[in-house]
Order: C-alpha cells, then structure tokens, then sequence
C-alpha cells in the first residue's frame, strides 16, 4: 500500500518541523504549510488522506480554511489542533467538518494513534459522499439528490453535477466540461453545454428560485458553493 498522504498546516516552524520529521520517520508521506493560503494551494493541487489543522493561524484561521473545504466538497479527514480544550472549541471544530481534534500540548504517540484511526475509518468508509450546500451526489451509485429529493439526471447529466459539485465555488470552464463530460475533441459543443446545463437547472430546481448554477461570461459555468 503506498504510504499515507499527511498534509500538517501549523504556523510555529519549530513545531511544523518536528511534526514533519516525526511523522516522515512513522513512514508517512509529509507535506507541510504555515498558513491557510498555502494550504488550501496544495490541497487544490494533491490528494491527502488525512490533514492536520492548527486551529489558530495567523490571516485566515483553520476553522475557516477547514469551513471552505467542506463547503466544496472536500471530505479528506481532518484532525483539528488546538490551543485551548474548552468545549465550545471542540464544539465549533466538529461543527466546521473536523473528525477529530487533539489539546496542545500533546504527546507524539497519541498523535500518530488519533492519524491512523482517522485513516482507518476513511478507509471503511469509502469514497466519499459529495456535498455542496442542499446538494448530494453519490459517486460510486451515480445517484444525486438536492434536499433529500433524488434527481432523475441522464449519466451524462450526473457527470456535469459530479464535475461542478468537485469544483464547486470555482469557475469550470466549457473546455473541461466537454474534456471530463463528453470525451471529445469537437470544436464547438457550445450550444450542446448551454443545453444540457440548462436542463441541469431544471432538473435541481428546488423552486426557490435562482439556480445554484451560474453562467461565468464567456467562460463556463460554476456551482454556488454556500
Ligand atoms: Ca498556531
């Protein structure tokens, strides 16, 4: 089995190194960030199986990065760190989508034993449900729900909701639409997108009014992450 992906977000160096040396050394593949921005650039860019979040950091907080996160979809398991044990700390990171969360200071041992339960259940798991907002889709059934209400989507429908739902809250271009949905090299699927996005609308309509999906002019389409 190829060695667990760990990414440590921790804005103390001294801290960040020796958690990168000790968890390197526990055979685990280590990348490492000192702040949100640069966290969420790797995790745009890699798959990790699990992520260690100092709670506190400096510019945008790890609850926030770890909010944003879920928001478009991304369930990689995360064990929040924290300065404070107070319940309503705890409280608020298992509310932001953390699976699990350890008090500073902590012993190395429990670490590495809280890092490996979290991949254990992932792995249990399985894939991954995707969530964005009311929105519910299913990779492995290629089943799609919005507020509990199961959407009757053609498979290539699903596919364009799966691609949305992946990179909710970013704009997804009509080159990868027609790259991810229709495997093809046609010039100009311009019109076949404007289709079947718009029958896509339809379909998750909730009546509310205002789709989730919005037109990014003259360049593609993105799905409303919040
Ligand atoms: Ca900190």
């Amino acid at each position: 089995m190829a060695r667990p992906q760990i990414l440590i977000v921790e804005d103390e160096a001294q801290l960040r190194a020796s958690l990168e040396r000790g968890l390197a050394e526990e055979d685990f593949a280590v990348a490492a960030a000192g702040d949100a921005p640069s966290a969420a650039a790797l995790i745009a860019t890699r798959t990790f199986d699990a992520i260690v979040l100092d709670r506190r950091l400096p510019g945008t907080d790890g609850l926030t990065l770890l909010r944003d996160l879920r928001a478009a979809g991304n369930r990689t398991p995360v064990l929040i760190l924290t300065a404070r044990g107070a319940l309503d700390d705890r409280v608020t990171g298992l509310e932001a989508g953390a699976d699990d969360y350890l008090v500073k200071p902590f012993a190395f041992t429990e670490l590495i034993a809280r890092i490996r339960a979290l991949l254990r259940r992932a792995s249990i798991r399985g894939p991954a449900m995707l969530k964005v907002a009311d929105l519910e889709f299913d990779p492995v059934r290629r089943r799609a729900s919005r507020g509990g209400r199961e959407l009757a989507l053609s498979p290539k429908e699903a596919m364009l909701l799966e691609l949305l739902m992946r990179h909710a809250g970013q704009t997804v271009t009509r080159a990868m639409m027609i790259e991810v949905v229709w495997d093809s090299a046609y010039n100009d699927l311009t019109n076949l997108i404007e289709v079947f996005v718009n029958r896509l609308r339809q379909k998750i309509d909730s009546g509310d009014g205002g789709s989730p999906i919005v037109t990014v002019r003259g360049a593609g389409y993105s799905l409303r992450a919040d």
